[in-house]
């Protein structure tokens, strides 16, 4: 395993950020850390990163200890902060220059190895422009290049999609697909963003730094049971009752909707329209989402 944590917890004061946090993540995969604001990622971040030791427990990358030995951990990965970190008023090349600098490389080989990483990120033709006239999602690319340009076998990502469009959101997941598919990349990539925890090979959710479930997308929306039924009504509270004695289910009340999981839910529906006449506004169904996931293990949705 590449990355493996275990038994993390820290502590701000007494606020308890993670908390006997473990997983482990394999070489050349995506594993995306999902959890609303406040759930802890971007401490993991600073752990992981070595910009800040745990209260307890352990975490290696490629073998080495972040607390004992950062230097051989920061030589292994590259980080994409959550807030902007480039220079706006230098041309990308010019951004890429000054980090590669700070990692001791200078002369032709820097400016090689940064023709390199532009090209590797479709912005070769960008270089000589100022940052600051370029769109949000050609800025995060400048980020993913300057956080490529030391070589790193790990990529973190804190919540890489804020502030992008939706278009934009897409094709910055797609970028970060190809880094894994074509260099081998591993990746780290917290959000609280759900298209681009469906894009993960595997995901951790995570609440109150607890960890909520694991697994690949795929097998956690499977533990959804069916379809899940989202009702639109004046008196959410009376119908949730109406609906326990009448059909012996529990729904859920969620953002002054009702929520219910059950196989079928287009007979269901049916059978709700005719026993609650006038009582429902709209009714929606749909196959379980990520945040169908969550809403059942925590009760209370990402966002
Ligand atoms: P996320 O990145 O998922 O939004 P954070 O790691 O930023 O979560 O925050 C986790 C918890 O720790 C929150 O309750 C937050 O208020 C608290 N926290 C984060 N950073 C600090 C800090 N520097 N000092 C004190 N509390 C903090
Ligand atoms: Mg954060």
């Amino acid at each position: 395993m590449i990355v493996s944590v275990r038994n993390l917890t820290h502590r701000y004061g007494s606020r308890v950020a993670l908390d006997d946090l473990s997983f482990d993540v394999a070489p050349g995969t995506i594993f995306g850390l999902l959890g609303p604001n406040g759930s802890g990622k971007s401490t993991l971040f600073r752990i992981l990163t070595t910009m800040m030791a745990p209260t307890s427990g352990r975490v290696t990358i490629a073998g080495f200890d972040a607390v004992r030995r950062p230097d051989e951990v920061r030589r292994r990965i590259g980080v994409v902060f959550q807030s902007p970190s480039l220079d706006r008023k230098l041309t990308v090349r010019e951004n890429l220059t000054a980090l590669g600098r700070l990692y001791g490389l200078w002369g032709a080989h820097l400016q090689s190895r940064i023709s390199e990483t532009l090209e590797r990120l479709g912005l070769a033709d960008r270089a000589g422009e100022l940052v600051e006239t370029l769109s949000g999602g050609l800025r995060r690319r400048v980020e993913i290049a300057r956080a490529l340009l030391a070589g790193p076998s790990i990529l973190l990502f804190d919540e890489p999609s804020s502030g992008l469009d939706p278009a934009a959101r897409l094709e910055l997941v797609s970028v970060i697909a190809g880094l894994r598919d074509h260099h081998g990349v591993t990746v780290l990539l917290a959000t609280h963003v759900l298209e681009e925890a469906e894009r993960c090979d595997r995901l951790l959710l995570l609440h109150h730094g607890r960890r909520v479930a694991e697994g690949t997308p795929a097998e956690l929306k499977s533990r959804v049971g069916g379809d899940v039924v989202v009702l639109e009504v004046a008196d959410p509270e009376a119908l949730r009752g109406r609906i326990l004695e009448r059909f012996g289910l529990q729904a859920q009340a969620v953002d002054g909707a009702l929520r219910v999981e059950i196989p079928n839910g287009h007979r269901f529906i049916a059978e709700l329209v005719e026993a609650f006449p006038g009582a429902i506004r709209s009714i929606g169904l749909h196959k379980p989402t990520l945040e169908d996931v969550f809403l059942d293990e925590t009760g209370v949705s990402i966002d």
